[in-house]
């Protein structure tokens, strides 16, 4: 029996979902019920009838599918999987900074953990976090940990936006310079730039697109474009091509791969349904403070 085939028994004996985030490796994407960005692996989260969620993303991920289903197991394949940008936001500092700003609203992205979640009016993820922005009451809105994401929200709302930490950012979308994407252009000049709004904002001035995960799979598949740069992490290439096939996608720079996302291997996500141990525990207080963040962005998507 292959890996794929012993991991198809598991999930079908115990009955289980697989969800993978576009950044995974190619052979979890393929074996997975559902591959997304992080909104759409929230809702897919939310709305399974599954015993088990098997979350092959990183920790943040899982802790919000966890959150959102607190009858169901949700296991993380690899303990290593940990984001260092939600490492980021600690609670003293996120409470200071709510101390300091008492009349602003607080919108975390849902790259954060829960402990600091709950502590906010409400989540966002790339996708959304310009609409969820907007739709808070007041004049100005905490907005944390990516300086590069609230650099993209700020140039797009009439709201003072208040960074909580003041330089947090992702470690892998950080890397990417605008003079890679120079250099990417000068080798492939005919091909259409999409960037993610984690990257910097010298990169996101250059972009023709700049979107979440989801958005620029949505992007290049509806353009006319023949060739496309891509700059975000190099784990979506592999969903671009099979999606489509007679398009070509070039990584703005080698280097954006994210080494936590790719320590979940095929092998993992078998142990993982076969021992079913590493279940994520959120405790009960602070999941329930974090739940009402994540519904109201849901709330707030859905309305629209
Ligand atoms: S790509 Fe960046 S934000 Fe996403 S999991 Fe890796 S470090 Fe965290």
């Amino acid at each position: 029996m292959s890996l794929q085939q012993e991991v198809e028994a598991l999930k079908k004996d115990k009955n289980a979902v697989i969800l993978a985030h576009n950044y995974q490796r190619p052979e979890v994407q393929d074996i997975a019920d559902f591959v997304g960005d992080s909104y759409g692996l929230s809702v897919k989260a939310k709305e399974t009838s599954a015993d088990i969620i098997v979350f092959c993303g990183v920790d943040f991920m899982a802790e919000t599918a966890a959150i959102l289903n607190p009858d169901k197991k949700v296991l993380m394949p690899s303990m290593e999987a940990l984001c260092p940008m939600a490492m980021l936001l600690g609670v003293d500092e996120l409470r200071s900074i709510q101390n300091s700003n008492p009349a602003a609203d607080t919108v975390l992205y849902v790259n954060t953990h829960a402990r600091a979640k709950a502590y906010a009016d409400c989540i966002c993820t790339s996708s959304n976090a310009v609409e969820v922005v907007s739709a808070m009451d007041s004049d100005s809105v905490i907005f944390g940990p990516d300086i590069n994401l609230a650099h993209y929200v700020g140039k797009r709302v009439s709201k003072k936006i208040i960074s909580a930490p003041k330089h947090g950012f992702c470690p892998t979308h950080h890397l990417i310079e605008p003079q890679d994407v120079e250099d990417a252009r000068k080798k492939h000049p005919n091909a259409v730039l999409a960037v993610h709004p984690e990257c910097q904002p010298g990169v996101q001035d250059m972009a023709d697109y700049i979107g979440s995960t989801a958005g620029i799979i949505d992007y290049t598949q509806k353009s006319d474009a023949c060739e496309f740069i891509i700059g975000t992490e190099n784990g979506i290439i592999h969903r671009l091509k099979k999606l489509s096939v007679d398009k070509k996608f070039y990584p703005a720079c080698d280097m954006t791969v994210c080494p936590t996302m790719k320590t979940v291997t095929l092998e993992k996500v078998r142990d993982s349904l076969w021992d079913e141990k590493d279940a994520v525990e959120v405790p009960g207080g602070v999941a329930e403070k974090a739940r009402a963040a994540i519904e109201r962005m849901i709330d707030i998507v859905g309305k629209s």
